[in-house]
């Protein structure tokens, strides 16, 4: 019984690649056990009941289940507080309350990781200062590019922090769209340790997106003081609509609490209108959707690597998120892979992805996203822009039985585009 057919080459490239991701497979099995029972235990700690999956309207006062659930994420994450709504309108909306919650006019911000990812850019106002960013409001940023093996510069970090004093030092988790490793929990406790050593007042912030539940431990389990994602990535497990989160110390949350709605009211606002149901389930299940995600990225590594592709993490790699990257050569084998991979997806398998001009990049972009939640890239999901050594970003599968069909459409649009050309 099959539902869908591949040639025989690719049908025992197949087989070869889940020959090869075996060991891989019982590793993420291992993480996402522990994860999940982890995860349990927070419920079970904090004693949910059909009463916190109900719904608040107006000023949302006294919702125990937003209260609650804000326990239960602290306590997995292994923070002091968490504040997880849906209010939160994208990642970079998050993080944005989380910096404007800290930093205030006169302090100094320095980001350990190179460039931040696009859209941080504009946050901070460093190509542009006029317009609302961080730097329009009195708050300098500062960077420290990455070694030459792409690894962040200790050395150079501890030298600028002993220098000049700084309020914010910010460490991006995720590789983003660019071509360095992630960061594993143990670099960002390395990284951690180092800013403590010679800045001890310094607030260590951590970008998270992408990263939750890929390991055991979170970057505030290792000496980060505050760090931030996104609900339609990992920690919403495929459930949640939109929203995100902010966990970290005690006094920093209470900040963040503040910038959310208004000082002095803080946290004690926001109705969440029947979403509490989504956000419980969506982070229940995160441990075990980032685990099929993770197999995703894991086998597509495998698999386009027999294809004869370069691939980055290779499979047997260690991971830090749940980003794939792959070398596909030339721009035909690019938009082959996006078409492929958007004929593989339950929603709009039938639409065929196009280039365009994406405002903010200077390159044209190809995406394929057939999912249940617009731009939801814990669901399986690739774009990349059209320019050397047009690589393809992948990332999310909510189940690996069917995104691997997305991958196996995709590696065979890109077989029949080089036979053709
Ligand atoms: C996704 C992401 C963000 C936030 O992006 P949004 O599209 O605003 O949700 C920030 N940083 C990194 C590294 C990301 O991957």
């Amino acid at each position: 019984m099959s539902f869908f057919s591949f040639n025989r080459k690719l049908t025992e490239l197949d087989k070869r690649a889940m020959e090869l991701v075996k060991d891989e497979f019982s590793y993420v099995d291992e993480i996402s056990n522990y994860n999940s029972q982890k995860v349990l235990k927070a419920f079970i700690d904090n004693r949910v009941s059909e009463a916190h999956l109900g719904i608040s309207t107006g000023y949302g006062y006294g919702d125990i289940g937003r209260d609650t659930l804000d326990k239960i994420v602290a306590d997995c994450f292994g923070a002091e507080d968490c504040l997880i709504r849906h209010g939160f309108a994208s990642g970079t909306h998050t993080l944005t309350v989380a910096l404007f919650g800290i930093l205030r006019p006169g302090d100094s911000v320095l980001c350990l990781t190179g460039r931040p990812y696009d859209t941080i850019t504009g946050v901070f106002g460093i190509d542009k200062a006029d317009d609302g960013s961080l730097a329009d409001f009195g708050i300098t940023y500062n960077q420290i590019e990455l070694k030459a093996d792409k690894t962040p510069d200790i050395d150079e970090i501890k030298k600028e922090l002993s220098n000049k004093k700084y309020k914010m030092a910010y460490i991006q988790r995720s590789r983003g769209y660019s071509t360095r490793p992630s960061l594993s929990v143990e670099t960002i406790k390395n990284l951690c340790d180092a800013v403590k050593s010679v800045s001890k007042d310094t607030v260590i912030m951590v970008d998270n997106c992408y990263g939750e539940f890929v390991e055991k431990k979170e970057p505030t389990e290792v000496g980060a003081d505050l760090m931030a994602g996104s609900l339609i990535k990992n920690p919403g497990g495929g459930i949640a609509p939109c929203g995100g989160y902010i966990a970290g110390k005690k006094k920093y949350v209470e900040m963040c609490a503040n910038r959310m709605t208004c000082a002095g009211v803080g946290r004690e606002v926001g109705a969440t209108l029947g979403h509490n149901r989504e956000l419980y389930m969506g982070f229940f299940s995160s441990p075990h959707i980032v685990g099929e995600a993770l197999k995703t990225a894991i086998y597509s590594s495998a698999l386009f690597e027999l294809l004869g592709f370069e691939t980055n993490p290779k499979y047997n790699e260690k991971r830090a998120d749940i980003i794939e990257s792959i070398i596909l050569k030339n721009d035909k084998s690019l938009i082959a892979f996006c078409k492929g991979l958007q004929s593989g997806s339950p929603i709009d398998s039938f639409v065929v992805p196009e280039p365009w001009e994406m405002p903010g990049y200077t390159d044209k972009v190809i995406m394929a996203a057939g999912a249940f939640t617009l731009g939801a890239s814990i669901e399986l999901s690739a774009d990349g822009p059209l320019r050397e050594p047009f690589a393809v970003w992948l990332q999310g599968g909510i189940n690996f039985s069917t995104a691997k069909v997305g991958i196996l459409l995709a590696a065979e649009t890109v077989i029949k585009n080089e036979s053709k050309g």
